[in-house]
């Protein structure tokens, strides 16, 4: 941790998977909990979890700065959204690569942040979905017309130097890297 803060990294992206939602099982608040004093970077905790309205209380209280659910996993999305509001923390919704972009069109000026997915969530060190460029550039053509681009437009998964160029090109404005730094 102490290592990308000083290479610049401006925030901590968390992978929390439940075994269910996704097939693999990593951890939960508590990890959150124990990285808070040990950064000033902003925590982010990207829940791959199903009903993750049963955790944002946990995760907020651990110290998570923004919280990121699965629109595949929330039903009541905007609730859900406006739950992690009240808790203090900045709001985004991820999209598997299979999700259309139109899932989010009724709630967009809630969100802070929008999670593109370039790989199917689950594991690490997966490579990136081409198909991803396309749903970036449109997306970012969506906040424009919207007027919404104050919404950060993140890209998860399959990140490196080969990949990151084209993603910002398309209108990224967060990178999440896993394998490539770590
Ligand atoms: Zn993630």
């Amino acid at each position: 941790v102490h290592e990308v803060e000083a290479a610049g990294a401006d925030r901590l992206h968390l992978d929390v998977m439940d075994g269910h939602f996704v097939p693999n099982l990593t951890f939960g608040a508590l990890v959150v909990r124990a990285l808070r004093p040990v950064t000033r970077l902003p925590l982010v905790a990207h829940l791959m979890v199903e009903a993750p309205e049963r955790l944002l209380a946990d995760f907020a209280q651990a110290g998570a700065d923004g919280i990121v659910v699965h629109q595949e996993a929330c039903p009541h999305l905007q609730r859900i959204v406006a739950q992690i509001h009240e808790l203090g923390c900045r709001a985004g919704v991820a999209l598997n690569p299979a999700t259309p972009l139109g899932t989010l069109e009724e709630i967009l000026p809630e969100l802070d942040e929008i999670l593109v997915m370039s790989v199917n969530p689950g594991f690490g060190g997966q490579a990136f979905l081409p198909g991803s460029l396309d749903k970036v550039a449109r997306l970012r053509k969506l906040l424009q017309v919207r007027g919404l681009e104050r919404i950060d437009l993140a890209v998860d998964g399959g990140i490196d130097e080969r990949t990151a160029p084209r993603v910002v090109q398309a209108g990224a404005t967060v990178l999440v890297a896993g394998s490539a730094v770590f």
